[in-house]
């Protein structure tokens, strides 16, 4: 990857972006295929072995750096970067596939560190925050379901009522990431018996569920795009009993909990989106370098110049696009809701193109399992679904333009 200082940045963000990018040249992209190509594969125990000390050894590097966890204040931890820091940082991380868990923000966990951070008890952060940051947990968030409408987190059936000093917990849910390792879930439930504390008419509320606990059952890893297996768990909650102070934050405030996380990780998936679609652009440009075919390189077809000219024209979007966004939740989440809105159509659909160019100058080799586009692809295409799909996104921003023209304001074009 070759990542110079960019003269307009602060001298501390370019020291990060260049200690960040030394991290992935020298450790991540020699070893891409050992560490994450494999996992596919049926991978035998020794090999498995093999790759969890490349990982534990890459991360103990990043540690040592001061690059562990850009998106968690120092006092646990992390490295305390503002949104817009992170995300020139997560650019330059993102470029090898997978890196974000070797830097310490990967979903879900990133995500739920945000609430366990906003929401969580001085307790329930001892408890699941600190072990989550170091590593020796993982987590999932459980909140979609296969009978009711993800895009519509209020039409939600699982419930939660209150049994003395207990949640009873039963539901279904399904498409929760990383459900095979997790050690605990943050479930998103609807508070049927919940007592005094709850706020009238949005009886929402956040549950931290132990997988281990009686009850929880993962059914099973859904399979996408033909894969047979995934770590997107259908989950079933039957009558299962936690402590009462296993909520996360208030009853009735969980919908807002909820948004939080997801403000967040939306743009975390964008920075890395970011990441990944220069590393797309790389390799079509480079294959356009190299391959004879029909008397010259594909670099002088003026069909592949128009790859690669859209392809740069997405990028630049794309990343001043978040940068900005970025930029905006560091003035205020609230603030942001627009344009994190914005980002999550865009920086998808774009990453989808790009990598989608990408494949095609590759031809065969591009959909094989030999590049890490296929992958990218996969990946990208499920990003304009996950995390709220395209279309509730542009009800949103339309929402908000139409509320500021409606109180007169106008839009502000220079924001
Ligand atoms: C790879 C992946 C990982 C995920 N990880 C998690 C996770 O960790 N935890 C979790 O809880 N969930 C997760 N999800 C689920 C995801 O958040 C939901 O799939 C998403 O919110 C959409 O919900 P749904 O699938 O029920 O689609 P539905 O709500 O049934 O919507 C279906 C389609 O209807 C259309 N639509 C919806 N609303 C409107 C509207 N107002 N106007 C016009 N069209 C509309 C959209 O095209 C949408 O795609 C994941 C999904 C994927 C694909």
């Amino acid at each position: 990857m070759n990542c110079k200082p960019i003269p307009t940045l602060d001298e501390h963000i370019n020291d990060i972006r260049m200690r960040t990018a030394e991290i992935v040249n020298e450790e991540i992209l020699p070893n891409e295929d050992r560490l994450w190509r494999s996992r596919q594969d049926g991978e035998s125990m020794e090999h498995r072995r093999e790759v969890l000390e490349l990982r534990a050894a890459i991360k103990e590097r990043v540690r040592r750096a001061g690059l562990w966890a850009p998106h968690l204040p120092k006092e646990y931890g992390g490295m305390g970067l503002d949104f817009l820091a992170h995300a020139y940082m997560n650019e330059v991380l993102a470029y090898a596939v997978g890196a974000a868990s070797l830097f310490g923000v990967v979903a879900p966990n990133s995500g739920n560190q945000s609430i366990l951070l906003k929401y969580g008890t001085e307790e329930q952060r001892r408890r699941w925050l600190v072990p989550l940051i170091e590593g020796t947990m993982e987590s999932g968030f459980s909140m979609t379901e296969p009978e009711t409408a993800g895009s519509d987190p209020r039409s939600l059936a699982t419930t939660a009522a209150r049994d003395g000093d207990e949640w009873v917990i039963n539901g279904h849910k399904w498409f929760t990431s990383n459900g095979i390792d997790a050690d605990f879930f943050i479930v998103m439930c609807r508070a049927t018996d919940h007592g005094e504390d709850a706020r009238a008419g949005e009886p929402m509320v956040q549950i931290i569920v132990p997988t281990a606990t009686k009850g929880v059952e993962i059914v099973r890893g859904i399979g996408l795009f033909g894969q047979r297996e995934s770590d997107h768990c259908e989950v079933r909650y039957d009558n299962v009993r936690v402590p009462i102070e296993n909520a996360l934050g208030k009853v009735g405030e969980g919908h807002q909990a909820a948004q939080d996380r997801l403000g967040a990780g939306r743009i975390y998936h964008c920075m890395n989106s970011v990441g990944q679609m220069w590393r797309a652009f790389d390799l079509m440009v480079e294959r356009a370098g190299n391959r004879e075919v029909h008397g010259g390189p594909l670099q002088e077809k003026q069909f592949v110049q128009g790859f690669i000219a859209d392809s740069y024209v997405d990028i630049q979007a794309a990343r001043l696009m978040t940068l900005h966004a970025a930029e905006k939740i560091d003035q205020g989440l609230a603030a942001a809701r627009t344009d994190i809105s914005a980002i999550k159509v865009f920086v998808p659909a774009a990453f989808t193109r790009v990598v989608d160019r990408a494949i095609q100058v590759w031809g065969a080799a591009g959909v094989s399992n030999d590049l890490p586009l296929s992958t990218m692809y996969l990946h990208a295409r499920t990003l304009r679904i996950a995390d709220g799909p395209d279309e509730v996104h542009r009800v949103l921003i339309a929402k908000n333009v139409l509320r500021q023209y409606a109180s007169g304001v106008g839009w502000d074009f220079g924001n």
